[in-house]
């Protein structure tokens, strides 16, 4: 799961990041809400968690953009204790839920989880594709009905490569993907998980695009 997180506050979003980054999350974090506007129309995520008060644009304002995109994407709104006209201005722009500040870590990670529930509930989520199915809510992988233990990472990357067979993805997205911007990832991580899925699930579901990537057959 890709997880935005933007928070100007630097020692929250610290905690924050981390904490859910031991959830096996892959956290990307901005500080600012214009930034968080132009990657969240430019990039992929599975959630958002959005502080309001934010510097050079606002969070409802960077909530608004994304709900006129046409982004159905879960959104967690923290807010200021009191602020009981930006929390309702945050439902009304679309938010999915919120939380107060100071918040207990365990709760924003139940949160999240409750979110996710609801938003597998959308009828688009279950993939399935040549003999192998995802499922994103247990994050559970199965090839012709038998359940296949595989990685967070190497979900991630199965998610991504069946969501849409036939299309390439390169190396260097695949690899945003798993770490995000900021984690540091051994040049060679992608192909060690890409080969363990090989052997996990069968060999040629996974094609290599040589000097380019990799694809599922469509
Ligand atoms: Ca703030």
């Amino acid at each position: 799961m890709r997880l935005l997180l933007v928070e100007d506050d630097i020692a929250l979003g610290e905690g924050v990041r981390t904490g859910l980054r031991t959830e096996g999350y892959t956290v990307d974090w901005l500080h600012d809400g214009v930034s968080a506007v132009h990657a969240l129309l430019s990039e992929t995520f599975d959630l958002l968690v959005l502080d309001l008060g934010l510097p050079r644009l606002g969070g409802i304002q960077v909530l608004q953009q994304l709900r006129n995109s046409g982004s159905s994407l879960p959104v967690l709104i923290l807010t200021a204790r009191d602020d009981t006209d930006d929390r309702i201005a945050g439902l009304d722009a679309g938010a999915d839920d919120y939380l107060v500040k100071p918040f207990d870590l365990n709760e924003l990670k139940a949160r999240l989880r409750a979110l996710l529930r609801r938003s597998a509930g959308r009828p688009h989520l279950l993939i399935e594709h040549a003999g192998v199915s995802l499922d994103p809510l247990t994050q559970q992988v199965r090839y012709k009905g038998e359940l296949v233990v595989v990685t967070p990472k190497e979900y991630l990357l199965l998610h991504e490569l069946l969501s849409q067979p036939g299309k390439v993805f390169t190396r260097e997205r695949l690899t945003q993907l798993l770490y995000g911007w900021d984690e540091e990832a051994e040049s060679n991580t992608l192909e060690v998980h890409i080969h363990h899925l090989r052997k996990k699930l069968f060999g040629e579901l996974i094609r290599t695009v040589r000097g380019i990537g990799y694809l599922v057959q469509s």
